[in-house]
């Protein structure tokens, strides 16, 4: 947006500080782009600020984004996916390889961040590279020049590595290189022509389902093989992407719990909706039961297509289970998973859309609302889409620590729980408009978001 170092005097909010694990009144000073002080404050200046209005917290950090650019700029281009993110309060964003070509050698990188560069963006853009030449599953690509060029991790997304083979050569390789591989846990074998999550809602829905084994067994081989491969490579990290059972966060809670070194994230869709809302409903996760029928809770349209997500929406003891992961540290972070896609490619039948949701902008509504129902506390939430996902960089961020530093560059996000805003294609920044949340209105609407010392967004109005 602009490049003009900001200056800025923001006094009584709540700040809001996970690198410090502090939350509480406060007043900031930003001058020349660098945030020159932080003041808590205590006593009879604290009186009449509370965490429920203006809240400041360092920028986000979105570990795994679809930017789209190069080969699908009708689905989103780095510049609005960069938009996007700030207007979700992002400063940070880590795009997936699977672009086409695949980022799976230097020179497209080199085109991402050119891309990044004339979009004038100040959000700072990190990229994945491809685990495999072209995602196809052969043979490895060039991780070792990747590394050199400053990608953050490896990963196949929108597949699984296929081959167990495969990636044990990678885990070993890319551990070798300090870097983590993250694999989206998905056994084709069981998911194949799947539709929506195995169960009773799909059940009724005619729709095909997709079991929660087939994320479960691909989290137990790669596991499996991660355990082999760390006896060999200390280095060895995976990563396990937008998980999304009960069954599969315990995996990764026993894993950790005996020393293996296994992050994973949940996705804010997961976390917050359900199958239920493939038949109509729209409660949150914690509001839903397994039978939306019986509680006569539809009142949406049922198959809608913005709805089918990979891996799909699953119960609401799986939603209870992502959030219940973040409360226990097995989810190390939130990542949205934004997956922009045109209206052509969602204006199918149900079983044929593409699949994923548009979710750099609404992630911090979800977990918001997570925060209203009295099930997470906002310092986690903050969390989540910080220091957590900065524990994932490597050291390869810009920014040292995801905190409220002083005499650092500005870097953070400010919001109002107390103010509204409703989804609309109108409001979303990102060309994909493939929101379930499109009509809904989300408490936290961001104001401001300043990265690098200079202005993201600003709210038309504030
Ligand atoms: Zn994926």
């Amino acid at each position: 947006m602009t490049q003009t170092p900001v200056d800025l005097e923001i006094s009584r909010a709540w700040l809001v500080d996970p690198a410090i694990g502090r939350e509480g009144p406060g007043e900031l000073v930003v001058h020349d782009g660098l945030l020159e002080a932080v003041t808590w404050l205590s006593g009879t200046e604290a009186a009449g600020i509370g965490p429920d209005g203006v809240v400041i917290a360092p920028g986000f950090i979105d570990f795994h984004a679809h930017l789209r650019e190069p080969g699908n700029e009708d689905a989103e281009t780095v510049a609005s996916g960069l938009a996007a993110a700030a207007h979700g309060g992002f400063t940070t964003v880590c795009a997936m390889p699977n672009t086409e070509p695949t980022l799976d050698e230097p020179g497209v990188l080199a085109r991402i961040r050119a891309a990044a560069a004339i979009s004038g963006s100040n959000v700072e853009l990190l990229a994945h590279g491809a685990v495999t030449a072209g995602r196809a599953g052969g043979q490895l690509a060039a991780l070792g020049e990747l590394a050199d060029d400053g990608v953050i991790g490896f990963s196949d997304d929108g597949s699984p590595v296929r081959s167990a083979t495969i990636l044990r050569s990678a885990l070993a390789y890319a551990g070798s290189l300090g870097l983590p591989i993250v694999d989206h846990a998905e056994d084709g074998s069981l998911t194949a022509d799947a539709e929506a999550n195995e169960g009773y809602v799909a059940t009724v829905l005619g729709l095909r389902g997709w079991p929660s084994a087939g994320e479960e067994s691909a989290v137990g081989r790669d596991l499996a093989v991660l355990a082999d491969v760390v006896r060999d490579v200390p280095g060895a990290r995976l990563h396990l992407t937008h998980l999304s059972t009960a069954g599969a966060l315990d995996q990764v809670r026993r894993a950790k719990a005996r020393g293996l070194p296994v992050t994973c994230d949940v996705t804010p869709h997961h976390l917050g909706l359900t199958d239920e809302w493939l038949a109509g409903a729209r409660r949150w996760a914690w509001e839903a039961s397994d039978d939306p029928w019986t509680d006569a809770a539809l009142i949406g349209p049922p198959y809608a297509t913005s709805l089918r997500v990979n891996p799909p929406l699953r119960t609401c003891a799986d939603g209870a289970a992502c959030l219940q992961a973040l409360l226990d540290g097995t989810a190390d972070a939130v990542a949205t998973d934004h997956a922009p896609h045109t209206e052509v490619d969602k204006a199918v039948e149900f079983g044929l859309a593409a699949t994923g949701i548009s979710g750099l902008e609404t992630a911090l509504g979800i977990l918001l609302a997570a925060v209203d129902s009295g099930r997470l506390p906002l310092l986690r939430a903050i969390g989540a889409l910080t220091i957590g996902p900065m524990g994932l960089l490597a050291g390869r961020s810009r920014r040292v620590v995801a905190g409220l530093v002083e005499g650092a560059l500005a870097d953070l996000v400010v919001f109002d729980r107390s103010s509204s805003w409703t989804v609309t294609p109108g409001s979303l920044l990102s060309r994909g408009k493939n929101s379930p949340l499109l009509g809904r209105e989300l408490r936290g609407r961001v104001l401001l978001t300043i990265a690098d010392g200079r202005l993201a967004y600003e709210a038309p109005d504030a």
